[in-house]
């Protein structure tokens, strides 16, 4: 483990290992969290892999500013009156991404919305403008594991990892989420601030979200957020497409003519890296063709878990 005090020095230091697609441990007002480019599909698998986390869920994206924030999401009159209200700061909001939105799929988990956050955090905020780039950071445990809420406890939890040291946090909670995406906002994880704070800045009641009557966008059990899935059927476990479907191919025993190979040498983490890409462009290839999506066996271990859980929601 690197432990970088919050100097200049260590916070260039920070900017550069994140630049490159390295991790950070980082300090936020609420805890601190395993940092990646957010644009960098291998920086975002390499957290998963750390954090050896069995699920892909979408990542709360940390920006320095407003502007950075209407680059990455579209921002409705609620979600500039909430910005405006409580941010810097613990609360997050799911709004749109742009069109041309610089988020790597895997920090959105496929979807067509964004978790955003201008953390309060001075380290928090002094590393984003060094790096320059949006960063994710879900909490910097082991999945599992209590959250971290000093450099002491990333330490101690995640041995090889570089820390920015910037002392004990002062909330110690998660940020709540509220999520901005039509007239009606939407409360989707309770955290720092409550409902009636909420309300109360908006002038209306939050609502929650709604069951998706959609088959193809489900709630993930036990959390507030639609997942993506393609409109294709899709079969998994598939050795040999059939003739009327994509091949999505994984490893060295994937046919050369195979759609698209998730990892070509059967490396885990590149998989989870390629993974929302793959499955949108097959998704949207197979629409065109009107066919349909086999997939083949993932192994189980490693990134390997998360993977297969998703393509099983997805199927
Ligand atoms: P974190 O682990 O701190 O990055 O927080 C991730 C959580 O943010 C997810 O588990 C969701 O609850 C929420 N979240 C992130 N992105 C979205 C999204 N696009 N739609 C709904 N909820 C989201
Ligand atoms: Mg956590």
């Amino acid at each position: 483990m690197t432990a970088h005090p919050a100097t200049e020095a260590g916070i260039t230091a920070c900017a550069e290992k994140l630049k490159q697609g390295g991790l950070v441990a980082l300090p936020t007002e609420t805890v601190y969290g395993l940092a990646g480019d957010a644009t960098n599909a291998n920086a975002i698998a390499a957290i998963y892999a750390t954090k050896a986390r069995p699920q892909f869920n979408p990542l709360i994206c940390h920006i320095a500013d407003m502007d950075s924030a209407r680059a990455l999401g579209q921002f409705n009159d609620m979600a500039e009156k909430l910005a405006a209200a409580f941010w810097p700061g613990p609360l997050t909001l799911v709004v749109p991404r742009q069109k041309d939105c610089a988020i790597d799929p895997l920090a959105s988990a496929g979807l067509d919305t964004i978790a955003l956050r201008i953390p309060a955090h001075a380290v928090a905020q002094k590393l984003l403008r060094a790096v320059g780039l949006p960063l994710v950071a879900p909490s910097a445990n082991p999945s599992g594991r209590l959250s971290p809420s000093s450099a002491a406890h990333v330490a101690a939890m995640l041995p090889d990892s570089d820390v920015l040291d910037g002392g004990d946090c002062a909330i110690g909670l998660e940020s709540s989420i509220v999520g901005c995406l039509d007239e009606t906002p939407l409360w989707l994880r309770a955290g720092v601030w409550a409902p009636k704070d909420i309300e109360a800045c908006l002038g209306c009641a939050l609502s929650d979200p709604p069951q998706e009557k959609d088959a193809a966008a489900r709630l993930a059990p036990g959390r507030l957020v639609r997942h993506y899935a393609p409109q294709s059927p899709m079969r998994l476990n598939v050795a040999r497409a059939a003739k009327d479907e994509l091949l999505i191919g994984f490893g060295t025993d994937a046919p050369a003519d195979c759609f698209a190979n998730l990892s070509p040498s059967g490396d885990l983490t590149e998989a989870a890296a390629q993974l929302f890409a793959v499955l949108h462009a097959a998704d949207t290839a197979a629409q065109k063709s009107q066919c349909g999506l086999a997939v083949m066996p993932i192994p189980v271990h490693g990134l390997g878990e998360a993977i297969n859980d998703r393509l099983t929601r997805a199927a």
